[in-house]
C-alpha cells in the first residue's frame, strides 16, 4: 500500500479530453490499496487570461481581489477531475486548498504555506476517495484566500506530500522531466536521471520553470522524494533527492537555466553616503519585493554621486514603480530607469565549487558569442549573467554546448 501524491499542471488538465486520460492513467495504475492524492492546476492557460482580464478593469495590483479571481481556475478542474473519476467508477471528492486544511501567510499573491491540517485529507481518504486538491491555494488566519506565486501547485503538491508523509511525491508536466536547459530552448538538452534538491533549487531559482522553487525547499525541508515526469508518455523521468546515487554527479556542471522575468531598475546618480542603499532597499522590501543582482558603480569624476543598479522580477514592476515614485524627483534619488528588455542566464552546477575557470569559460561563450554582459552576480554553485533578451536563445544555446 502506497499514499501517492500526483500533480498535474495546466497543460496536462488543458481539455476535458485531457482530464479523461489523466483519470484513466491513473486509475489503471493505481494498485487496490493505494491511498492517491491528486494535485491539479487551473486548465491549461486560464491563469495568464484570468489575468489578463484583471488588467482590462485596471492596471493596478489589487492583490486579495486577484487572488480571488486566480483561485477560480484551480476550482474548475478539482470538480471536473472528481467528476470524471467518479463517472470512470471509482469514488472521488474534491477539495479546495482550504478544505484540504492548508493554511497561508496574507502575502496576497505570493503567499507562503505555514501549515497543513489535513485531517479532512485522511477523512476522504478512509473512505476510500481519490482526493483532488486545487493547487496554488490556501487561507490565511484573516479568511481570506490566498495563491502561492505562479507555478505554485507544485509547492502544494510537495507541501502535501510531507504533510501526509506520502511515499513520493510526483510531478507530471508536459516535459519527460528536468533537462539539463530548457529543451523547448535548447533542442540537444539532455533528461537527467536524478539532481539533488540543492542542485535543483538553484536551477528553478534561477528560472528553470518546470518546478517551483519553494516546492524543491519544501521537498528538501521534509526529506519528499520529487519525480518529475511525463503526463503523455509512461516513461521514467528525473528524481529529485537528496543527493546523487552515482558518485562521479556530484562533480560537474548541471545545467543552464534563464530567466525573462527580469527587470533591470537603474537608480542614476544618488547622494554617496551611508543610508541611501538602505533607504531604497528598505523601501523595496516593505512592498514585498525581492532585490536580485545589485551593483553599485563608482563614479571617477563625482565621488558624491553612486549609480545603484539591481534586478527584480518584471511581476514586480508595478509595485516596484509605485514604491520608488516616492523618491522620484527627491534630491537623493533624481533619476530611475526600468528596463525589461533584459534575462539572466546562469550555469549551475555543485562541481564548480572545486573547479577553477567556470566563470571564465562562460564569459568567453559568451564574448565569442558577441552576447554582452550587463551584470555579473554569482552564489557557491551558480554563475550568472544578467544580458539582452533578445539574446537569451543565442546565449542558452552557446553555454549549454560549452559546459554540457
Ligand atoms: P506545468 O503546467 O506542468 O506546471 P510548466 O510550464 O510550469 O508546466 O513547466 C514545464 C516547462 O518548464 C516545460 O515545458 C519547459 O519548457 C520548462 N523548462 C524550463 N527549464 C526546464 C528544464 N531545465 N527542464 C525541463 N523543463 C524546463
Ligand atoms: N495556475 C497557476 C499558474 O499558472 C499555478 C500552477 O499552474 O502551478 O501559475
Ligand atoms: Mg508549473
Amino acid at each position: 500500500m502506497a499514499l501517492q501524491v500526483k500533480k498535474f499542471g495546466g497543460s496536462s488538465v488543458a481539455t476535458p479530453e485531457k482530464i479523461k486520460r489523466i483519470a484513466e492513467r491513473v486509475l489503471a495504475q493505481k494498485a487496490p490499496d493505494d491511498r492517491i492524492v491528486i494535485v491539479v492546476s487551473a486548465m491549461g492557460d486560464s491563469t495568464d487570461e484570468m489575468m489578463s482580464l484583471a488588467r482590462q478593469c485596471t492596471h493596478r495590483v489589487y492583490g486579495r481581489e486577484l487572488d480571488m479571481l486566480l483561485t477560480t481556475g484551480e476550482q474548475t478542474t478539482i470538480a471536473l477531475l472528481a467528476m470524471t473519476l467518479m463517472e470512470l467508477g471509482h469514488p472521488a471528492i474534491s477539495l479546495t486548498g482550504p478544505q484540504a486544511g492548508i493554511q497561508t501567510d496574507r502575502a496576497y499573491g505570493k503567499g507562503r504555506i505555514l501549515a497543513i491540517q489535513p485531517d479532512r485529507v485522511f477523512e476522504a481518504l478512509d473512505a476510500g476517495n481519490i482526493v483532488v486538491v486545487a493547487g496554488f491555494q490556501g487561507l490565511a488566519d484573516n479568511g481570506d484566500l490566498i495563491t502561492l506565486g505562479r507555478g505554485g501547485s507544485d509547492t502544494t503538491a510537495v507541501a502535501l506530500a510531507g504533510a501526509l508523509q506520502a511515499d513520493v511525491c510526483e510531478i507530471f508536466t508536459d516535459v519527460e522531466g528536468v533537462y539539463s536547459a530548457d529543451p523547448r530552448v535548447v533542442p540537444n538538452a539532455f533528461k537527467m536521471q536524478e539532481i539533488t534538491y540543492g542542485e535543483m533549487l538553484e536551477m528553478a531559482r534561477l528560472g528553470a520553470g518546470v518546478m517551483q522553487p519553494r516546492a524543491v525547499e519544501m521537498g528538501s525541508r521534509y526529506h519528499v522524494p520529487i519525480h518529475v515526469r511525463s503526463t503523455f508518455a509512461d516513461v521514467g523521468g528525473t528524481m529529485i533527492q537528496e543527493a546523487y546515487t552515482v558518485e562521479d554527479q556530484g562533480n560537474r556542471i548541471c545545467g543552464v537555466a534563464h530567466d525573462t522575468n527580469v527587470t533591470k531598475v537603474a537608480v542614476l546618480g544618488v547622494d554617496n553616503r551611508p543610508g541611501t542603499a538602505h533607504m531604497i532597499f528598505d523601501c523595496l522590501a516593505k512592498s514585498g519585493i525581492d532585490v536580485d543582482m545589485i551593483v553599485q558603480s563608482i563614479r571617477e569624476s563625482d565621488d558624491s554621486r553612486t549609480d545603484i543598479v539591481f534586478t527584480i522580477s518584471e511581476t514586480d514592476l508595478p509595485q516596484a514603480q509605485e514604491a520608488l515614485a516616492a523618491f522620484t524627483g527627491e534630491e537623493a534619488l533624481p533619476t530611475i530607469l526600468f528596463t525589461s528588455h533584459v534575462a539572466k542566464i546562469s550555469v549551475v552546477g555543485a562541481g564548480m565549487l572545486g573547479t577553477p575557470g567556470v566563470a571564465a569559460r562562460m564569459f568567453g561563450a559568451l564574448g565569442a558569442a558577441g552576447i554582452n554582459i550587463q551584470i555579473i552576480s554569482t552564489s557557491e554553485i551558480s554563475i550568472s549573467c544578467l544580458i539582452d533578451e533578445a539574446d537569451v536563445e543565442k546565449a542558452v544555446a552557446c553555454i549549454h554546448d560549452t559546459f554540457l
